[in-house]
């Protein structure tokens, strides 16, 4: 990565990072010298698919694809294990904590295309707890990047076991892929899912009772 890529990810992640009053990132601020570097080569994508760039509609499509891009990729301007430093406290509850139907937006990294769904969280305090909104900010931080659904999953349980160190991590996510829907095969319903587990959701006991509690009411 360039150094002048390096400094538009700091900046970005500070911009996210001053805007943030509720627990989800929101940026309403770009690199501008990035949105015009990228709106150049989104105009020549257009030609090159058959367009006018020229036309009414098109003319600002190429800065609003960019600021797009811009938005849909700014985890990597986050700090995901920052994120969850700046909420841990000492805690003796030792019981599964539970954070469920996280919405997520990510972009595959093959096609660039969204895949959406939810996922769960859960881990077992080993005497440090983490504020609960920490955690789909976690979630958002590394699936507002390039990813396969597989990565994400293990990012977000990597992040967790390694910056709370508890008893145990697990997280399941269910998404749908653009790529998947859109193009090619067309299985228009299918769902792919994922999992990655540490520590004590290794036990069949454990794992049984946090796939009970994520499955149980959660479809209405
Ligand atoms: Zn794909």
């Amino acid at each position: 990565m360039s150094d002048d890529k390096r400094d538009m990810r700091r900046d970005m992640g500070r911009d996210i990072q001053s805007n943030d009053s509720n627990g989800y990132a929101k940026i309403d601020q770009y690199n501008p010298v990035a949105v015009g570097r990228m709106s150049a080569h989104v105009h020549a994508l257009l030609t090159e698919l058959g367009e006018d760039p020229a036309r009414e509609g098109l003319v600002k499509t190429p800065e609003r694809v960019s600021k797009a891009l811009q938005y849909l990729t700014h985890g990597y301007g986050l700090d995901p294990a920052q994120i969850l430093r700046s909420a841990m406290f000492r805690e003796e509850y030792q019981q599964m904590v539970i954070v469920r139907d996280i919405e997520i937006y990510s972009l595959c990294e093959h096609h660039m295309l969204p895949f959406f769904g939810k996922a769960h969280v859960a881990y077992i305090p080993n005497g440090h707890i983490v504020g609960l909104s920490k955690i789909p900010r976690v979630v958002d931080a590394f699936a507002r990047r390039l990813q396969v659904q597989e990565r994400l999953t293990v990012d977000i349980r990597n992040c967790i076991e390694e910056t709370l160190k508890p008893m145990g991590v697990a997280v399941v996510i269910e998404a749908q892929h653009l790529c998947m829907i859109m193009r090619g095969i067309q299985k228009q319903h299918s769902i792919a899912t994922t999992s990655a587990f540490t520590g004590e959701f290794n036990s069949e006991k454990t794992r049984a009772e946090f796939m009970r509690l994520i499955t149980n009411n959660s479809r209405g």
